[in-house]
């Protein structure tokens, strides 16, 4: 059984860099299409209910916009 997961993201902190993005195993990171007041277009999650708690997106983020938390099994 996979882990079942949940992020949050802080838009405002969030400068646009998508490492992220790029370190998500199931790809369900995106930019936004909205600009935050800094001036970037912050990550959201899309397809939120596959999330794994794997931690990757927590780890590569330079400004630890990105929470984690498990929640049990899938
Ligand atoms: S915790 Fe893992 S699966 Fe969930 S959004 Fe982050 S990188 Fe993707
Ligand atoms: S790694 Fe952090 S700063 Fe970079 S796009 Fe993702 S949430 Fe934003």
């Amino acid at each position: 059984m996979a882990r079942k997961g949940k992020i949050t993201i802080d838009r405002e902190m969030c400068k646009g860099c998508y490492l992220c993005i790029r370190a998500c195993p199931l790809k369900i990171l995106e930019a936004e299409t909205v600009m935050n007041s800094s001036g970037s277009y912050p990550v959201k999650v899309i397809n939120a209910e596959k999330c794994i708690a794997c931690g990757n997106c927590y780890e590569v983020c330079p400004d630890v916009c990105i929470e984690v938390f498990e929640l049990g099994e899938k």
